[in-house]
């Protein structure tokens, strides 16, 4: 068990690999391509690049002011996004096969990114063939997001055959977790700096990284 629970669903970006100020700058930047260069906005790549930053810091969603104000399609920024994704970028921590292998619990991966990045993502993390048929990327859902309301999840629950009781979401975004437990997930908040949502009642248990979370797993703090 984890946390009581048997199954443990993780989100995939920045939350199996860690998340650096250096790779979000790169991310941010190729948001800002695939906009300029592969759907037509009629602006140059560093301003584009700003709005997308401003975008994060707003809604938490790179994509959103342009969805308001320049007519683009959240799909289209979604396809064209994941394409440009430069997966080698990322580095994969050590031994995370290993320690997940351990883990007692049913884990499956449950992500924002397309099934093209994901699936590249989860190759080059070497967990793709401990996951192959264990994640599931919300286009599978019809959606292009999870932090919007928690029929996903729920949807999410069937396709697993699991009920939301039985499941600890583990996400570094925190606007996810609020929906998983909605759904009645336990919740996982992984941070990097600081603890900052101490105050989200919606949170139930917070850790500095996936290894520190694996960490107490193994050692059956966390069981
Ligand atoms: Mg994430």
């Amino acid at each position: 068990m984890v946390l009581g629970k048997n199954i443990v669903i993780y989100d995939l970006d920045d939350t199996l690999y860690n998340k650096t100020e250096y790779f979000a700058d790169i991310l941010d930047t190729v948001m800002a391509e695939a906009l300029v260069y592969d759907l037509g906005l009629d602006m140059d790549v560093e301003k584009a690049k700003k709005l997308v930053t401003e975008s994060y810091k707003i809604y938490r969603d790179g994509g959103e002011i342009f969805y308001q104000n320049y007519n683009i399609k959240p799909k289209d920024l979604f396809i064209a996004y994941h394409k440009r994704k430069p997966v080698e970028k990322i580095v994969p921590y050590d031994n995370l096969l290993e320690k997940i292998e351990k883990v007692p619990a049913e884990q499956y991966v449950f992500t924002a990114s397309d099934r093209y990045a994901s699936e590249k993502i989860l190759k080059h993390l070497g967990l793709y063939e401990f996951f192959k048929n264990r994640y599931y990327s919300v286009e599978d859902f019809g959606v292009y997001k999870k932090n919007e309301n928690a029929n996903v999840y729920k949807e999410f629950c069937k396709k697993i055959n699991a009920k939301p009781e039985d499941c600890v979401f583990v996400d570094d975004s925190y606007s996810n977790l609020e929906f998983a437990k909605e759904a009645g997930m336990t919740t996982v908040r992984i941070y990097y700096h600081n603890n900052s949502t101490k105050d989200k009642t919606f949170i139930d248990y917070a850790y500095k990284g996936i290894e520190s979370f694996l960490e107490d797993v193994l050692k059956g703090k966390a069981s």
